[in-house]
């Protein structure tokens, strides 16, 4: 039998594919190598990761009630049982993947697949054997692996990458996080919040290279509280394991020239993620990789082999499983002959440190260098009665909007919870409404998403918490 859809690859973006494809009633099968579909999402990337954040939020905040007149003992951290919680919401999405499959009469096998050419798979099983599969069209959904770079790559078990660090092998006294990414800031910040010195060094002269600096700063402000150090224009050139820890030799800083040697009891590497594009017999079709190595496809998620079709972190960036499911679904419905494609014009990014950082659309840094006009809006946390009731002031809302149309480009938010509100931005963008939309849409009181509406109100100058002094 020959499946009319072959998804390689089941994660957000593989498992959307193929649960679309079988909604659409062709016939389809799904191979990856775990049990259950999932993918790094699910299994070592976004799940686990928030429900470690979600621990640390809840310690951070049952440290702070004393402030709010409520004392507790200092918190006890029991890392099997926080192990196990992690787990168990991992194995909770895993197994519900796992039913979706039968459900939907999904194929699903769990194994390796090789391409033997332009319609065939061969797949090998993660229980031993092998078996060829037909297909009309395939999507090869494969992923990424975490970045390696070979000063980096030392063969100790406390030099870890972010799916080790995942498994919270222990609470060390210190940790340097070698980049200062969303995912070592991320990893960090549980650390530093379950009791490590976390150190972090990142190469270039910012935080989250790609995020808008407004809402760095007052990430960063934070983070140099619950942080040792954050040292930026900084490199690692060489690492080794020592009995007492990992050396770290480190260059760079504020004069470019400083190299010091420091020993860390453990080192976390989070300098980036590789695609999957090694696919064996790839290289016997037409599919094109980029110089990067990622698999290059045009809007419609096709590559050059009419018969594959690409989506996901091994299309490119940004690395993220709403993208790579969203590109899923682009690719079946072209499969399925529908006339879509992938034009998305805010694919939303959120950091999960505290503060959270979220934006979507064009940043500022974007527009001054396309040299387009824009105004930017932006509404202080600390004018908003929900911040205040939740001692949470850190934070800001900006617009960016069309000089000309008062169109909302770009939306940045940093402050708790940016990561849900950054969805109305999304929506503001995607549905082109302008700051008057905005303005005009009643918003519920007291909560945080008033400063949406507030910074539509700061465009026109008519901010009812902010006051301008009339000139
Ligand atoms: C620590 C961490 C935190 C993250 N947090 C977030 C977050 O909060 N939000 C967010 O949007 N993104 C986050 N990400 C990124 C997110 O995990 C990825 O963008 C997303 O998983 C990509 O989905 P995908 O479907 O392209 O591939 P993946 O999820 O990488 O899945 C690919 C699957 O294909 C399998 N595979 C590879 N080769 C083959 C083959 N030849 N045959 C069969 N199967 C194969 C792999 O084993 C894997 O299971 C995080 C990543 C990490 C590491």
């Amino acid at each position: 039998m020959t499946n009319q859809v072959a998804v390689v690859g089941g994660g957000p973006g593989g498992y959307a594919a193929a649960f679309l494809a079988a909604d659409l009633d062709l016939t389809t099968v799904l191979i990856d190598p775990e049990v259950n579909p999932g993918g790094v999402c699910v299994y070592r990337g976004c799940i686990p990761s928030k429900a470690l954040l979600h621990v640390a939020k809840v310690l951070d905040e049952a440290r702070h009630a004393a402030a709010w007149g409520v004392e507790f003992g200092e918190p006890r951290i029991n890392l099997q049982k926080l192990r196990d919680f992690k787990n168990n919401v991992v194995k909770r999405l895993t197994s519900g993947t796992g039913q979706l499959v039968k459900h939907r009469k999904v194929h699903y096998i769990q194994g390796i697949a090789e391409i033997a050419d332009p319609h065939t798979l061969r797949v090998k099983r993660a229980g031993g054997g092998e078996e060829t599969l037909r297909f009309d069209h395939a999507i090869l959904a494969t992923g990424s692996t975490p970045a390696a770079p070979p000063a980096l790559a030392i063969n100790d078990p406390r030099v870890m990458d972010s799916t080790a660090a995942l498994d919270l092998p222990d609470i060390p006294k210190s940790l340097l996080v070698v980049g200062g990414g969303y995912i070592g800031l991320e990893l960090g910040s549980v650390y530093a919040t379950l009791g490590s010195a976390v150190t972090v060094v990142e190469m270039t002269s910012g935080l989250l290279p790609g995020a808008d600096r407004d809402l760095v700063d007052i990430l960063a402000k934070r983070i140099g509280t619950t942080m040792t150090a954050v040292r930026l224009n900084t490199r690692v050139v060489q690492m080794k394991a020592q009995a007492d820890g990992i050396a770290v030799t480190l260059e760079g800083g504020e004069g470019g020239k400083d190299s010091t040697r420091e020993a860390f009891d453990r080192v976390l590497v989070a300098v980036g993620r590789c695609p999957n594009s090694g696919i064996e017999g790839l290289d016997g079709t037409r599919v094109k990789r980029d110089p990067r190595g990622f698999i290059v496809v045009d809007n419609q998620m096709r590559t050059d082999e009419p018969s594959i079709f690409a989506i996901g972190d091994v299309v490119g960036e940004p690395m993220l499983a709403h993208k790579a499911s969203h590109e899923g679904r682009v690719a079946v419905e072209v499969i399925a002959g529908e006339n879509v494609a992938f034009e998305a014009r805010a694919i939303p990014a959120v950091v999960f440190t505290d503060p959270e950082i979220a934006w979507c659309g064009l940043t500022e840094a974007q527009a001054r260098q396309e040299g387009r006009k824009v105004v930017i809006a932006k509404f202080p946390w600390g004018a908003s009665g929900r911040a205040i009731t939740l001692d949470r002031t850190d934070g800001l809302t900006k617009l960016l909007l069309d000089a000309d149309t008062e169109r909302i480009l770009g939306v940045g938010l940093v402050g708790a919870g940016a990561g849900e509100l950054i969805a109305e931005g999304v929506l503001a963008v995607e549905m082109g409404a302008n700051a008057t939309d905005l303005k005009l849409s009643i918003h519920p009181h007291p909560t945080l998403t008033e400063t949406m509406m507030e910074s539509a109100e700061v465009f026109f100058g008519q901010a009812t918490h902010v006051y301008r002094p009339r000139r």
